[in-house]
C-alpha cells in the first residue's frame, strides 16, 4: 500500500519497521470521487494472499502492520474472515509483530464488525474519511452515521479504536471542530487527520492546503475532548506513527 499509494512518509515507516497492507486487490465495490480504486474492477478473493503478506511481514522483519482493505460490498462478510485470517497468519509467521486493523465499514454488517473487533488485532480503526457535509459529494456510498456506528460497534468489543480523516476538501473550520467532538464521543483512543492530497492514480484536485498552525488548533481541540493519542499535520496519514501511537494509549 505504501508503495502503490505513493505515500510521502515511506522512508520514515520502512526504517521504522512499518508498513501497511492492503488486502483484497486494488478495486473496490464502492466509488468515492476522491480515490482512485474506484475505478477498478473488484477481482477475485487470492485465498494464497493471508500467507503471502504474512511471510513478507516476517521476511522483512517489520515490527508493526496496518492491514486494511478497499471496500468489497460483493462479498458476504465484506472480506472480514480474509482480514482476520490474514492477522492470524502473521501472528505465526511473525508473533512479535504488532497488527492493525483499518477496516472499511463492511456496510455496517455486525457479524463481520464482530469478526473484526475480536480477530487478532492490538487495535482497530475505521476512518470517517471527512466531515459528514462532504458525504454526498464525494462518499456516496459510505454513510458518515454508519461510520459512527461502525466505531461505536468495534469499541463495545473492548478493544482500542482510531479514527482518521482527511482536510483540504471544502469543509470549515467549524465542521472541523465539530467533527472532533462527535469522534471523541465514540471513545475511539487514537485520531488522525492530514491534507488530502490525490494519489498516484489519480483524484480529485484539494480545494487548499492547510496550514500547520490550523492543524495545531484541531489537534489541541482533539486533546481537550480527552483523545488518547492524537496525530495530525500535513503529511499525516492513519497509520504514519502507528506503533507510537499505540504505545501512547498503553501507558
Ligand atoms: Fe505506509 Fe502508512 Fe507509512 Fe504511508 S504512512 S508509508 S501508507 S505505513
Ligand atoms: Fe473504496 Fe475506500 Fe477508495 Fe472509497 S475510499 S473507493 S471505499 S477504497
Amino acid at each position: 500500500m505504501c508503495v502503490s499509494a505513493g505515500c510521502p512518509n515511506r522512508a520514515h515507516c520502512f526504517s521504522q519497521g512499518e508498513a501497511t497492507f492492503l488486502l483484497l486487490g486494488q478495486g473496490c465495490s464502492r466509488n468515492c470521487l476522491f480515490c482512485a480504486m474506484g475505478e477498478e474492477a473488484v477481482t477475485p478473493v487470492d485465498a494464497t494472499e493471508p500467507q503471502r503478506v504474512a511471510q513478507t511481514v516476517a521476511s522483512l522483519e517489520l515490527s508493526y502492520v496496518v492491514l486494511t482493505s478497499v471496500t468489497r460490498d460483493d462479498l458476504p462478510d465484506g472480506g472480514a474472515a480474509h482480514i482476520c485470517q490474514t492477522a492470524r497468519e502473521i501472528r505465526a509467521h511473525a508473533p512479535h509483530t504488532r497488527v492493525e486493523a483499518l477496516l472499511p465499514d463492511f456496510g455496517g454488517c455486525r457479524r463481520a464488525l464482530f469478526l473484526a473487533a475480536t480477530g487478532s488485532f492490538s487495535i482497530v480503526g475505521h476512518n470517517v474519511e471527512m466531515v459528514p457535509s462532504l458525504y454526498t459529494r464525494y462518499r456516496s456510498g459510505g454513510g458518515f452515521q454508519r461510520s459512527l456506528s461502525v466505531l461505536h460497534a468495534l469499541g463495545e468489543h473492548g478493544i482500542p479504536t482510531k479514527s482518521g480523516f482527511m482536510v483540504g476538501l471544502g469543509e470549515t473550520q467549524e465542521e472541523v471542530l465539530s467533527l472532533i467532538s462527535t469522534l471523541s464521543d465514540t471513545g475511539i483512543s487514537v485520531l488522525t487527520a492530514g491534507q488530502y492530497l490525490p494519489g498516484r492514480r489519480g483524484g480529485i484536485t484539494p480545494k487548499r492546503y492547510v496550514s500547520p498552525e490550523e492543524f495545531e488548533i484541531y489537534a489541541a481541540h482533539a486533546q481537550e475532548c480527552g483523545i488518547a493519542s492524537v496525530r495530525m499535520g500535513p503529511y499525516v496519514r492513519s497509520s504514519l506513527n502507528a506503533a507510537d501511537c499505540f504505545r501512547e494509549i498503553c501507558k
